[in-house]
């Protein structure tokens, strides 16, 4: 039983075609600081057709072109890749963005900053990398509810929250419910910090709970959200694992008569499931169905300056759905 949704998220699919077009408008190589998306195919199919991945600055040479990944960077990379007169584009996901200019908000209102999130993840460091401590701020990252009690602030009355936007929806509603009996004046976003692709995919995978008696979740190791879709089926009491694609597959976790849920992370293409499905058809699996779920039509605009240069143009403005999110 397939979840649904599933798979690539609309940040995720803006993220692979600012790359493409990156190297159509400029030629190979172009440079991306961090993996532009956790995912291994996607990257070596990139780097087949000339993207070069690098985690440092000092390895890209001067006024190449350097794309920032959908995770964000920190304000110091960007004044650094300035410096260096590098041409940047910038692939951060708009929603990671929104979160980057709460951050900024906090900061200029003189709030220590407290973010939900999971240490040294691409996204985190980025995220906090945008607060400017020079209204006396200061900001303090919270894993789970023992970091609610160590937190020391410098007001408990100037607090503010954000999260990172791959996070399990159930697990940060009790850090957050935590914080504010801490901190009742703690001021959080408008808008839920945890994306709509993260949300779905995760109602997606409670929704098969009841009928399947093992998930297969496909996605990378190091992706947060993959890793979530995981956690919530597990914590749903159902027997879990994370495959990064159909090789992975242990026949020991099959039995006769077992149905299997198939979900996949946000950075998790498509052509993963499938070969998933066909090994395990090739395994004796029989019929294949796609749970009912929601549909998604979000779809974020690609950077204009990378439209001009590759002589396409924008054909749409911002959709009523995508406002609602940002
Ligand atoms: S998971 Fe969410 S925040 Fe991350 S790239 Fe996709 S839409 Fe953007």
């Amino acid at each position: 039983m397939l979840a649904k949704p599933r798979g690539f998220c609309a940040g995720v699919v803006r993220a692979v075609q600012v790359v493409e077009l990156a190297l159509e408008a400029h030629g190979a190589p172009v440079y991306v600081l961090h993996e532009i998306i956790h995912n291994q195919r996607v990257l070596a199919d990139l780097c087949n057709r000339g993207a070069v991945f690098v985690e440092r600055l000092d390895e890209v040479p001067p006024r190449a072109c350097l794309i920032f990944s959908a995770h964000g960077v920190a304000r110091t990379i960007e004044r650094e890749a300035r410096q260096r007169g590098l041409q940047v584009i910038d692939a951060t996901c708009p929603l990671v963005a929104k979160v980057h200019l709460e951050v900024m908000q906090h900061a200029r209102a003189g709030r220590d900053l407290i973010m939900i999130g999971h240490a040294g993840h691409p996204e985190v460091v980025g995220t906090l990398g945008r607060f400017d401590t020079s209204r006396g701020g200061s900001t303090h990252l919270v894993e789970n509810l023992d970091g609610v009690q160590a937190l020391r602030v410098r007001d408990p009355m100037r607090v503010a929250v954000v999260t990172q936007t791959t996070l399990s929806v159930e697990d940060t509603r009790r850090v957050l419910a935590a914080l504010r009996s801490r901190f009742p004046a703690i001021v959080e976003p408008r808008r839920d910090d945890i994306c709509y692709a993260t949300q779905s995919r995760q109602n997606g995978v409670r929704s098969l709970l009841p009928r399947v008696d093992l998930v297969l979740v496909v996605g990378a190791r190091n992706s947060s959200n993959a890793n979530r879709l995981r956690e919530v089926a597990r914590s749903g009491g159902c027997e879990a694992h994370l495959v990064q694609d159909a090789g992975e597959i242990d026949v020991r976790w099959l039995r006769p008569g077992i149905v299997i849920g198939i979900t996949a992370g946000a950075s998790t293409p498509a052509v993963l499931v499938d070969e998933l499905v066909e090994r395990l058809k090739d395994l004796g699996a029989g019929v294949v169905t796609e749970m009912d779920g929601e549909d998604e039509s979000v779809s974020f605009r690609l950077p204009a300056s990378l439209l001009r240069a590759t002589a396409r143009h924008p054909t749409r403005t911002t959709t009523d759905e995508e406002a609602q999110l940002l």
